[in-house]
C-alpha cells in the first residue's frame, strides 16, 4: 500500500525543514527524505542573521520585510521543536577609519538606517582593537542551526515523515496526479538539497554557484561580552570560552576539505583586530549554495509539471529560509506569488535536458 502525503520533501537543511514547518502549519501532510552529510552546509554554518552588508554601506536584499519579523518566526520554531535556538548577541562591526566612521555617522541618523544601526566608540573588549568605533547592529544575533534541524527532525520521526535515506532521481516517477517515488506518492516533489542539487539529474540544469566556506573554532582565556564582534571575518561566541571564527569565500576548490590557505586568510583578517593569544581547536568546510545573482531560487520547475525548488540562500539561510518557505508553501497551494527576483523561472538555461 502506497503512503499517500501531499508534498515530498527531498532534503533537510535549513530550507528543508522551513518548508516542513509552513506545511505543518497549512495542516497539509508530507514526507521528508534526507541524508546528512550529502550537502554541508547548515550543519557547519555559524548561524548569524545580520540584516546589513557594512561594506557595501547597505541593508540586505528584501531586509525591511525579513529582519524586524525574523525573532518571532524562530520563537514559533522553538515552541513547536521545545528547544532554545534562538541567541541575540548583537553583531558589532568594527569600522576601519575616521571615513567609514564619518559615512557611518551620516548613515546611522537617516530614516533608512535608524532602525537597524547605532554608532558606538566604548571598548568592546581589551584584546580587540577598535580605535574607530564600531556599528552596532539591530535584528542581528544567531541560531544554532544544527540543534534546530535535529530537533526537527526527532519531532517529524515520530510520525513517520523523515527517511533517513539518499534519494535517488532515477527512482522517481511522475504521474499524472503528481509523484510516485518507493512507496510515497504525492502531489508534488520540492528539491531543497543545497549544493547537492548539482547532482540531481532533475535539477542540475539549474545554475547554481556553490561557494565553499571555511570556519575555525578558538578558545581563549579572557572571554568577551555576549556579542558578535566582525570585520573581514566574524567572532562567534559559542560556550566556554570557545569561539567560531569565519569565514572565507571560494569558488573554484568545491571539495569539503578545510585548507591551510583558508585557515591563513582567516586568520590573517582575524588578527587585524583581535589582538589577545588564543588556541586553535577546530576547523571545518562547506558549501554555501549561493546562486549567480545572489537571490534565492525558488518556485515551480519550469517544463517539469509537479516539481519544486527552494534553494539559492547563499550564505543566509537563516534570514531567508523562514521568509522564502513560507511564500513558497503559499505559492504551492495557490495562494500567492514569488517576486520575480527569486522565482527560478528567471534563470537562464532552463531547458531541462534528459
Ligand atoms: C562556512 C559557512 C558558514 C556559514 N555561515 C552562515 C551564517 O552565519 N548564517 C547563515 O544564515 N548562513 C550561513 N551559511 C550558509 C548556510 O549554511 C546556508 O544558507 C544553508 O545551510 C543552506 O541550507 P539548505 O537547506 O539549502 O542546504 P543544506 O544545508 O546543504 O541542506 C541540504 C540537505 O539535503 C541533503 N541532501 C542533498 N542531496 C541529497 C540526496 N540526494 N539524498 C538525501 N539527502 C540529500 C543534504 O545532505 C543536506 O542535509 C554558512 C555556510 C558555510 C559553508
Amino acid at each position: 500500500m502506497k503512503n499517500e502525503v501531499d508534498n515530498l520533501i527531498v532534503g533537510g537543511g535549513i530550507a528543508g525543514i522551513w518548508l516542513a514547518f509552513q506545511f505543518l502549519r497549512m495542516r497539509k501532510s508530507f514526507a521528508m527524505i534526507d541524508k546528512p552529510g550529502i550537502s554541508i552546509s547548515s550543519s557547519v554554518a555559524a548561524g548569524i542573521f545580520n540584516p546589513i552588508l557594512p561594506g557595501r554601506q547597505k541593508k540586505s536584499y528584501n531586509a525591511d520585510l525579513i529582519y524586524p519579523q525574523l525573532g518571532k518566526k524562530y520563537q514559533e520554531m522553538e515552541t513547536l521543536i521545545d528547544e532554545k535556538v534562538l541567541f541575540t548577541p548583537k553583531i558589532c562591526y568594527i569600522l576601519d577609519d575616521q571615513k567609514s566612521l564619518n559615512d557611518w555617522s551620516v548613515l546611522a541618523a537617516s530614516p533608512d538606517f535608524r532602525d537597524y544601526v547605532s554608532i558606538r566608540d566604548n571598548k568592546l573588549s581589551n584584546a580587540i582593537q577598535s580605535e574607530f568605533g564600531y556599528l552596532e547592529i539591530n535584528h542581528s544575533g544567531r541560531v544554532d542551526i544544527l540543534t534546530m534541524v535535529n530537533a526537527f527532525k526527532r519531532l517529524i520521526s515520530a510520525p513517520n515523515c523523515f527517511i533517513e535515506a539518499e534519494f535517488d532521481e532515477e527512482q522517481l516517477e511522475f504521474t499524472s496526479e503528481g509523484i510516485v517515488y518507493s512507496d510515497i506518492s504525492a502531489q508534488q516533489v520540492i528539491f531543497c538539497q543545497g549544493a547537492g542539487m548539482n547532482h540531481n539529474r532533475l535539477t542540475q540544469h539549474l545554475p547554481l554557484k556553490p561557494a565553499k566556506g571555511e570556519v575555525l573554532l578558538i578558545k581563549i582565556s579572557d572571554p568577551i561580552a555576549d556579542i558578535i564582534p566582525q570585520n573581514g571575518v566574524f567572532m562567534l561566541p559559542l560556550e566556554d570560552g570557545i569561539y567560531k571564527v569565519g569565514s572565507n569565500f571560494e569558488w573554484d576548490d568545491l571539495s569539503y576539505l578545510p585548507t591551510e590557505k583558508a585557515k591563513d586568510e582567516i586568520l590573517r583578517k582575524f588578527r587585524k583586530w583581535y589582538k589577545g593569544d588564543f588556541e586553535i581547536i577546530g576547523h571545518e568546510a562547506g558549501l554555501r549554495p549561493s546562486s549567480e545573482d545572489r537571490r534565492p531560487i525558488i518556485g515551480k520547475i519550469p517544463a517539469m509539471e509537479h516539481a519544486y525548488i527552494f534553494n539559492g540562500l547563499g550564505s543566509k539561510g537563516v534570514a531567508l529560509a523562514p521568509y522564502y518557505s513560507d511564500i513558497l508553501s503559499k505559492h504551492i497551494y495557490n495562494e500567492g506569488t514569488i517576486e520575480k527576483e527569486v522565482d527560478v523561472k528567471r534563470l537562464r538555461n532552463l531547458a531541462y535536458k534528459i
